[in-house]
C-alpha cells in the first residue's frame, strides 16, 4: 500500500487524484482463518492490528454485520482520558492514551488526536472529595492529573458559569494530555493497516451462529456461509450478550442506548473538553464548530441505536446552568449507540467457558478512549491463549470471585 505523505498528496494533485489505492479491500470470506474477530468497531480492528504487528499473526478475518465503525465507534463523543481510580484501569487507559499520542504516525493515517485537555468539574462536595482522591491515585500511578480551583477552571474555559445557582463550580480534575480524536478515522486507520497486512475485513457479514465440537470452537455461521477457526474473538459491544448466547454461555452485561447530539456550528468558543458529571452532561467543540454534547444512558435495556427526546431535554436543561451560551443554540442532529454495561463499570477482556473463544466487551459509555490499549491487550491474550498483565484483572472470573474493579465514579455517567 502506498504511504500517505505530503509528497503523495502533491503527486496525486498533479494527476487529478487517479492514483490512490483503495484504503482497504473487500474480500470474499475464505474457508478458514487462524483467528476470526467478530465486530469491526475500534476494539475489533485494533485487536486485529496488534495481532499482526506485535505477534505476526495475519491470517485473520474481521467480520462485520454492517459497515466498519458503524457501531459505537462511529457514534461516540470521542473523549480520551486516563484519569481512572483503580490501578488496573489506570494502567490500560493510560497505555491507550499514550498509544493515541503516536497513533497517526504508527498507522500512517491522520486520526486527528487532539490533546486539548479534559476537565471534570467538581460541583458537589462529594465530587470534590472523589476527584481529589483520583488525583492522588493518579500521582501514584504515574498519570499526570491535578485538582484545580474555580479560578483556574474559569481561565481554562471562560464560557463556564462558575456561580451556578444549583451547582456552583468548586474546582475540577484536570488532565492536560487528555483530549479527543476523530472516531471514524481511528476505525479507518486500523482497517487500512490491517488490510495492508493481508487481513480480510469483511463487511455486511453477520455472524448468525457459533460452531462447537464439545467445548471447543470450530467456526462461525454467517449470512455468507460457514467459516472455520480455532480462535474466535467476540468484540461486539452492545451485542455481546447475543453472541455469548450463540456460543452457549452468559455474560454479566446489560445493553442500553446512550445518546449524544451536536449543535449548529459556531465560532471557536471552547478549546478543552468539559465533563459535568453531577448535572450529567459533557461538551467539547468539534473542528467544524459544532458543540458536541453527550448525555446519559437510557434507564432500561434496549437495542435501539436511536436517542430519546426526554434525554435531550434533561441534558440541555442541566448544561445550560453551567454553559449559559448554549441556551441560544439550535440542535443539528442527535443519535444513539448501544452500550454494554457491567456492574462495576469496568470492561471484560477474557477467555470464556468455550475453549478458543475470547471476549472483549463491557466498555459501556467509555471505551473509545481505550481502543488502542484494549486492542493491544486483547491481541496478546488471543496470541498467547491467556491474558497478559494488562488484561488479567479484567477476566470474567472477577464476577464469580467478587474481585470487582469499581469505576462507577470515573465511568458510571462519564465517557
Ligand atoms: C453516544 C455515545 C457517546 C460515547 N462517548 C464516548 C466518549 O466520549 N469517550 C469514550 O471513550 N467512549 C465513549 N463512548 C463509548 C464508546 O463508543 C464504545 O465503548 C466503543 O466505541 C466500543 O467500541 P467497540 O469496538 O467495542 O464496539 P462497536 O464500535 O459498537 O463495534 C461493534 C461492532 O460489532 C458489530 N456486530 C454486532 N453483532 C454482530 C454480528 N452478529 N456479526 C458481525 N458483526 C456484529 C456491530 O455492527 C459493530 O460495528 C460513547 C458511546 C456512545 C454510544
Amino acid at each position: 500500500m502506498k504511504r500517505y505523505s505530503a509528497f503523495a498528496i502533491a503527486r496525486e494533485a498533479l494527476r487529478h487524484h487517479t492514483g490512490w489505492d483503495r484504503a482497504w479491500g473487500s474480500p470474499e470470506p475464505k474457508k478458514s482463518y487462524d483467528v476470526i474477530i467478530v465486530g469491526a468497531g475500534g476494539h475489533g480492528l485494533a485487536t486485529a492490528y496488534y495481532l499482526g504487528r506485535n505477534h505476526g499473526i495475519t491470517n485473520v478475518a474481521v467480520l462485520e454485520k454492517g459497515w466498519l465503525g458503524g457501531g459505537n465507534t462511529g457514534r461516540n463523543t470521542t473523549i480520551i482520558r486516563s484519569n481512572y481510580l483503580r490501578d488496573p484501569s489506570a494502567a490500560i487507559y493510560e497505555k491507550s492514551r499514550s498509544l493515541y499520542e503516536t497513533l497517526s504516525q504508527d498507522l500512517n493515517y491522520n486520526i486527528m488526536f487532539s490533546p486539548r485537555g479534559v476537565l471534570m468539574l467538581g460541583q458537589t462536595q462529594h465530587e470534590v472529595r472523589a476527584y481529589k482522591r483520583t488525583a492522588h491515585a493518579n500521582a501514584l500511578q504515574g498519570i499526570e492529573t491535578s485538582w484545580v480551583g474555580p479560578e483556574r477552571v474559569k481561565e481554562l474555559c471562560p464560557i463556564i458559569n462558575i456561580d451556578g445557582p444549583r451547582y456552583p463550580v468548586l474546582g475540577g480534575l484536570w488532565q492536560a494530555r487528555a483530549g479527543t480524536a476523530r472516531h471514524d478515522a481511528v476505525a479507518w486507520g486500523y482497517a487500512r493497516a490491517c488490510s495492508d497486512m493481508g487481513m480480510d475485513i469483511i463487511q455486511k457479514c453477520e455472524v448468525t451462529g457459533i460452531r462447537r465440537e464439545g467445548d471447543k470452537v470450530t467456526g462461525v455461521d454467517t449470512n455468507r456461509g460457514t467459516i472455520g477457526t480455532k480462535k474466535l474473538c467476540i468484540v461486539v459491544a452492545g451485542h455481546s450478550g447475543v453472541l455469548a448466547d450463540m456460543a452457549g454461555f452468559r455474560l454479566p452485561v446489560e445493553s442500553v442506548a446512550l445518546q449524544a447530539l451536536v449543535s449548529e456550528p459556531i465560532k471557536p468558543a471552547m478549546d478543552i473538553v468539559v465533563m459535568a458529571n453531577t448535572v450529567h452532561g459533557y461538551m467539547s467543540q468539534s473542528d467544524k464548530g459544532e458543540m458536541v454534547i453527550g448525555g446519559g444512558a437510557d434507564g432500561f435495556n434496549n437495542y435501539t441505536q436511536r436517542g430519546s427526546f426526554q434525554h435531550i431535554e434533561e441534558t440541555i436543561r442541566a448544561l445550560v446552568e453551567t454553559f449559559p451560551i448554549i441556551s441560544r443554540l439550535k440542535m443539528l442532529r442527535q443519535w444513539g449507540g448501544i452500550v454494554d454495561m457491567t456492574g462495576d463499570r469496568s470492561p471484560i477482556i477474557s477467555r470464556t467457558p468455550v475453549e478458543g473463544i475470547f471476549i472483549n466487551c463491557g466498555w459501556g459509555t467509555g471505551g473509545f478512549k481505550a481502543i488502542p490499549g484494549s486492542g493491544w491487550a486483547t491481541a496478546e491474550m488471543v496470541a498467547r491463549g491467556a491474558p497478559g498483565d494488562l488484561a488479567a484483572p479484567f477476566s470474567l472470573d472477577r464476577f464469580r470471585e467478587g474481585r470487582m474493579i469499581d469505576e462507577s465514579v470515573a465511568a458510571a455517567v462519564a465517557h
